[in-house]
C-alpha cells in the first residue's frame, strides 16, 4: 500500500485509462477524486468499484477544458479532502481531420481539453503542493505527441505541448520536492480509439514490436509508479507505455 494516506485527483476518470488509474491508485491505498464531464453514471461505477475494493473516493463534475471550472474542481477537492498529493492530468479527446479541412472549433476543443486543462488544474493545485513541499504530477501524453500522425495535428500538438509543460514545470518546482512526469501510452482500446478502422488498427499492430494493444491497467501501473516514493528521483521524464511503438 505504497500510496496509503495520499489524496489523488484524476481528471477524466469516469471511464477508460483514467478509470484504470483511479482504481490502481486506490488499490495502493490512495483516496481518489474521480472527475468527469458528462458521464456521472460512469464516475459513480468507478467510485463503487473503489469502495467495493475497500478504498475511498469521491466524485466531482467539472469540464476541465474551461479554466474557471478547472480551478473550481481543485478548490472543491481541497475543501473536501484538505490536500492533493497526486494530480493526474488525464482528460483528453480527439477531433481528427487533415489540417486543411480542420474546423477551428476542433482545433480549439482539443487544445483546451488536452493541454490548457493541465495548465489550469495544475496551477490551481500547485500552491498547496508548494506549501507542503511535496507532490506528484503525472500528465497523460501520447505516442502521437512524440511521433506525430497525419490527421491528428491538433491532438499531436496538444500532447507534444503537454510534454513541454511537463519538462518546464519539473524545472520550476524540483527544488520544492514536487516531481512532474508524463506517461505516453501507445494504442489502448477505449472509447477514444473505438472508431479506428480495422486497417488502421492492423497498421498500428504491425508497427508495435510487442504486437498487441496495451491495457488501460498497464498505463495505470506506470502512473502509480511515478506517483510513488519509488520514483522520488525521477522528474521531467516521459515514460512510453506503448509496446515499443514510439521507437519507429
Ligand atoms: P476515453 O475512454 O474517451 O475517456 C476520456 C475521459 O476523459 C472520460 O472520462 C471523459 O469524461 C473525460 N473527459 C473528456 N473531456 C473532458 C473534460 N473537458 N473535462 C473533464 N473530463 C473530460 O479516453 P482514454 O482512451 O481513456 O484516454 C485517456 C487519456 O489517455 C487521454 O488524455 C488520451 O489522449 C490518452 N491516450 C489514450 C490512448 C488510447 O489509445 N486510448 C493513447 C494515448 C493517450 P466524460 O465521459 O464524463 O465526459
Amino acid at each position: 500500500m505504497s500510496l496509503s494516506g495520499k489524496i489523488a485527483l484524476v481528471t477524466g476518470s469516469s471511464r477508460g485509462i483514467g478509470a484504470a488509474i483511479a482504481l490502481e491508485l486506490a488499490r495502493r491505498g490512495s483516496t481518489v477524486v474521480i472527475n468527469y464531464r458528462r458521464d456521472a453514471a460512469g464516475a459513480a461505477a468507478v467510485c463503487a468499484s473503489v469502495q467495493a475494493d475497500g478504498g475511498r473516493c469521491s466524485q466531482l463534475q467539472a469540464d476541465v477544458s474551461a479554466g474557471a471550472e478547472a480551478a473550481a474542481l481543485v478548490k472543491a477537492a481541497l475543501e473536501r479532502h484538505g490536500q492533493i498529493d497526486i494530480l493526474v492530468n488525464n482528460a483528453g479527446v480527439t477531433r481528427d481531420a487533415l489540417l486543411l479541412t480542420m474546423k477551428d472549433a476542433d482545433w480549439d476543443s482539443v487544445l483546451h481539453t488536452n493541454l490548457s486543462s493541465a495548465y489550469h488544474v495544475t496551477r490551481a493545485a500547485l500552491r498547496s503542493m508548494l506549501r507542503r513541499k511535496a507532490g506528484r504530477i503525472v500528465n497523460i501524453a501520447s505516442v502521437i505527441g512524440l511521433t506525430g500522425q497525419a490527421g491528428q495535428a491538433n491532438y499531436a500538438a496538444s500532447k507534444a505541448g503537454l510534454i513541454g509543460l511537463t519538462k518546464s514545470l519539473a524545472r520550476e518546482v524540483g527544488s520544492r520536492g514536487i516531481t512532474v512526469n508524463a506517461v505516453a501510452p501507445g494504442f489502448i482500446p477505449t472509447a477514444l480509439t473505438a472508431n479506428l478502422t480495422a486497417e488502421h488498427q492492423a497498421r498500428i499492430l504491425q508497427e508495435t514490436p510487442l504486437g498487441r494493444m496495451g491495457e488501460p491497467e498497464e498505463v495505470a501501473k506506470a502512473v502509480a509508479f511515478l506517483a510513488s516514493d519509488d520514483a522520488a528521483f525521477i522528474t521531467g521524464q516521459t515514460l512510453s507505455v506503448d509496446g515499443g511503438l514510439s521507437m519507429r
